[in-house]
């Protein structure tokens, strides 16, 4: 082994791409088929998204915490998510909930050019802070993602990490209407789906993808927030 298989965090590089590719065959085994999403989550060093005292769990097919309540998604919702997106490269993708900007990043890798909002100041400073220094050229505005981001829009694809009571209407209204494509989940805490809504032209088609458990979208297209949480 030499220093260039070492992680910085200090995992053996073997051990490192032994995780790697047991969680690329999980994902396979979960139904994940598309190569380019698989290949672009093997090249996002996870553990850099989350605290050092997690970085050897990052390559498990879990949600972790990132502090602020919110959590890393589990890798097999990012691929899932991803793949429904349909992304071939180029597109203008809007990410509503950036938490740790893990996703941000396999948008980037998949070459979409992303926007992301997040309502904690906290997390999307260290998101963007991480993904400039991992090269990644993305805009990272913090405020209320349920009324999406209207100085960039229309957008080709709409990903929203965070659960919502119903589609957002400001997000449909910032939609491409020429095969835009919006994926996100939909219901209450325990009884989400996972839903992705195209346009074409004044139609909608919507279809189920599967269960899920986000956390909830807070915001005025959202869930009420608690009067006292900090923002
Ligand atoms: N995909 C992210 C995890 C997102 S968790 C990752 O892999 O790290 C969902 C995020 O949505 C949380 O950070 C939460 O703060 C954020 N969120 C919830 N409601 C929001 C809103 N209305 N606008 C923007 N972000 C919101």
């Amino acid at each position: 082994m030499t220093d260039a298989d070492s992680h910085p965090l200090g995992e053996p590089g073997a051990e490192r791409a032994g995780r790697i590719a047991a969680l690329l065959a999980e994902l396979r085994r979960q139904g994940i088929a598309d190569e380019r999403v698989l290949a672009a989550l093997a090249r996002v060093p996870r553990e850099r998204f989350v605290s050092p005292d997690l970085a050897r769990q990052a390559w498990e097919n879990a949600a972790l915490p990132i502090g602020e309540g919110q959590t890393i998604s589990q890798p097999y919702v990012v691929a899932r998510m991803t793949e429904a997106l349909a992304l071939t490269g180029g597109e203008r993708v809007l990410e509503i909930g950036t938490g740790s900007g893990y996703q941000t990043a396999v948008l980037a890798e998949l070459g979409a050019t992303v926007v992301s909002v997040e309502r904690h100041a906290p997390l999307a400073r260290a998101a963007a802070r991480l993904l400039a220094d991992l090269g990644h050229d993305v805009a990272i505005h913090v405020g209320d993602g349920s009324l999406g981001w209207p100085p960039d829009a229309p957008y080709d694809r709409i990903l929203v990490a965070a659960a919502a009571p119903r589609v957002p209407a400001p997000l449909l209204g910032q939609l491409s209407p020429d095969g835009g494509r919006l994926v996100l989940p939909v219901g209450p805490a325990a009884d989400q789906d996972l839903v992705a809504v195209e346009r074409r032209g004044p139609e909608t088609v919507e279809s189920r993808i599967g269960p899920v458990r986000f956390v909830p979208l807070i915001g005025r297209a959202g869930w009420p927030g608690r009067e006292d949480e900090e923002r």
